[in-house]
């Protein structure tokens, strides 16, 4: 069963790959930000909420985000046999401590860490492009910002405790994702 998150800077193409991945591997794809922009188009109350931090380019706090995950997890019922793969979470080390609690209940002991990484010339020339509504160079300013002082540590944080591949997030998407598969020797 694989148990895998996909880390790295905005604009890398986490979610990309993991759709790829998770399409290959038959896996469950959980991305925060994807639930988070549904909440949004339904016009929730907390996605309402979400979509304003968004465009901001800011986080949406811990405690929502771990709920949504830790419900979904703990749920089960939409994770394959064959695992999943997280996109978008954990983003801060609160949200990594907590994920390793939720982790414990479920007995899952052996995930693996898929660290894509670009430099931030090219990953602001991709989000200019991309469109998105949060894709404006104030918000991008400041993920990346935000991504250095609370997102990094996070990868510290995991340096210890689980494996970490390091994938090269620029060229051709098909490539990455070979590379991908092949570290994950599948
Ligand atoms: P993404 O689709 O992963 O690029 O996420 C888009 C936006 O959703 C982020 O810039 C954050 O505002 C919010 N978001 C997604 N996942 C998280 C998370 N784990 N913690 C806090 N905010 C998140």
């Amino acid at each position: 069963m694989h148990q895998l998150l996909i880390f790295g800077p905005p604009g890398v193409g986490k979610g990309t790959q993991a759709q790829l991945i998770s399409e290959k591997l038959n896996l469950f794809h959980l991305s925060t930000g994807e639930v988070l922009r549904a909440s949004a188009e339904k016009g929730t109350e907390l996605g309402l909420k979400a979509k304003e931090l968004m465009d901001r380019g800011e986080l949406v706090p811990d405690d929502i985000m771990i709920g949504i995950v830790g419900e979904t997890l703990l749920n089960g019922s939409k994770t394959t046999s064959n695992g999943f793969i997280l996109d978008g979470f954990p983003r801060t080390v609160d949200q990594a401590k907590a994920l390793n609690d939720i982790f414990r209940e479920l007995n899952y002991a052996n995930f693996k860490v898929i660290y894509l990484d670009a430099n931030e010339d090219e990953l602001l020339r991709r989000l200019l492009k991309r469109g998105r509504s949060d894709d404006n160079e104030q918000s991008i300013r400041k993920r990346f910002k935000l991504y250095k002082e609370l997102t990094s540590p996070v990868l510290e944080f995991y340096d210890n405790i689980s494996d970490i591949i390091k994938i090269d997030g620029l060229g051709e998407i098909n490539e990455i994702s070979k590379n991908i598969l092949l570290k994950l020797e599948v």
